[in-house]
């Protein structure tokens, strides 16, 4: 393999996992990336960093689950920040049948009373009569897990050149595999990926604690609050059919900052770091894909689950590579491949 030189264009999550699984199988591998630094332009700057399989499983197709349940181990063997602390997914009283109605589309969790939500997150003591804990998720941190990757990229000798903006035919020309990981400018070769904008919002409060992503049910607008560890926490996300990557809307804010408040009323006091948009790359069924082949790969779609399906992609992406090098019959384009190919 390692005569096989592979260019990846893009160091968003999909560029950087694909990178790595390519470079542990062996090969020769580059990474180009149009941003001055790791995370500019790149949607993966902006997410939560949930690594929700089963919580998901509520608003998504089973898949999601099978190919995102592997990740957490993958991400927990690769960088240490990743925490394995569960989520917790509460309602307001009158949201109740929110919750009852997240608990029959969803597996793997317990039902928690007000004492048992008190001994697992202290600050909510007293706040909600009932949730339910997904005690298996992990979630991490987007801005450190990325230059994590970027460092053991790095001391397996595989560079990612910053600044440079590559066409796929470009890079075909320096390369003999190319792995085209744009993300949603991938959209002149990839004419059905859509945007779907999330909006965010970063805190800082020296009042509350809390040691796990927690998701706050609602009809309308479910979001969810991750801590990140020293008083800052992430609230997000909005999900807007628009590709249009502006600043967030007054409304948007409000709501996020409404969602925190609701959560805990300390969360008034907390101090507003950031306010953010971007747009998630998705395709008609909200699943990833890996597309095209044996010479250029499209690795794409990755929704609202960039950090919990780009492992799966990436092997993958890996796997198929390595089997139609040896000659075997390769089959892309869905996400259920890896389970068809193992069944
Ligand atoms: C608010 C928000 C919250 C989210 N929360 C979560 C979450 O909790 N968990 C989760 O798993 N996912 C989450 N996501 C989704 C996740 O962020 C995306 O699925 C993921 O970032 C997509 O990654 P990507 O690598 O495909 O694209 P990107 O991260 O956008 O990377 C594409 C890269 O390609 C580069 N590029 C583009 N064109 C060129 C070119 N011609 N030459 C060179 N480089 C180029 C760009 O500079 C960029 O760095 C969230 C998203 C948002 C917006």
């Amino acid at each position: 393999m390692s005569d096989s030189r592979v260019i990846v264009i893009g160091a968003g999550v999909a560029g950087l996992c694909c990178a790595l699984e390519l470079s542990e199988g062996g090969f020769d591998v580059e990474v180009f990336d149009r941003g001055r630094a790791l995370g500019d332009g790149a949607c993966s700057w902006m997410a939560g960093g949930m690594l929700a399989p089963w919580c998901e499983r509520a608003t998504t197709d089973p898949a999601v689950a099978t190919l995102g349940a592997p990740s957490i181990d993958w991400w927990l063997k690769r960088f240490s920040g990743t925490g394995r602390n569960g989520s917790l997914v509460v309602a307001q009283p009158r949201d109740a049948a929110e919750l009852t109605r997240f608990a029959d589309r969803t597996e793997r969790f317990e039902w928690l009373d007000a004492d048992g939500i008190g001994k697992l997150e202290p600050d909510l003591a007293g706040r909600f009569r009932r949730a339910l804990f997904f005690a298996d998720e992990a979630h991490l941190e987007p801005r450190r897990a990325l230059p994590a990757l970027a460092a053991l990229l790095e001391k397996r000798g595989v560079a990612i050149r910053f600044g440079v903006e590559l066409s796929p035919s470009q890079a075909r020309d320096q390369a003999d595999i190319v792995v085209d990981c744009r993300g949603l400018a991938a959209r002149d070769v990839l004419p059905d990926l859509r945007g779907v904008r999330g909006e965010m919002v970063v805190i800082r409060s020296r009042d509350v604690t809390l040691s796990r992503p927690v998701r706050m049910l609602h009809p309308r607008i479910p979001l969810y609050i991750v801590p990140r560890g020293e008083g800052v926490f992430m609230i997000g996300a909005t999900m807007i059919e628009s590709d249009a990557r502006g600043g967030p809307s007054v409304r948007s804010t409000v709501e996020l900052l409404n969602a925190a408040y609701a959560l805990h009323p300390a969360f008034g006091e907390a101090e507003i770091l950031e306010v953010n948009a971007d747009v998630r790359p998705a395709f008609p069924d909200n699943l990833p894909a890996v597309r095209g082949g044996p010479h250029m790969y499209r690795v794409n779609g990755l929704f609202r689950h960039g950090f919990l399906l780009a492992p799966a992609m990436a092997r993958q992406l890996a796997e198929t590579i390595i089997d139609g090098m040896a000659g075997l019959k390769v089959e892309t384009g869905d996400a259920d491949f890896r389970q068809r190919r193992s069944a």
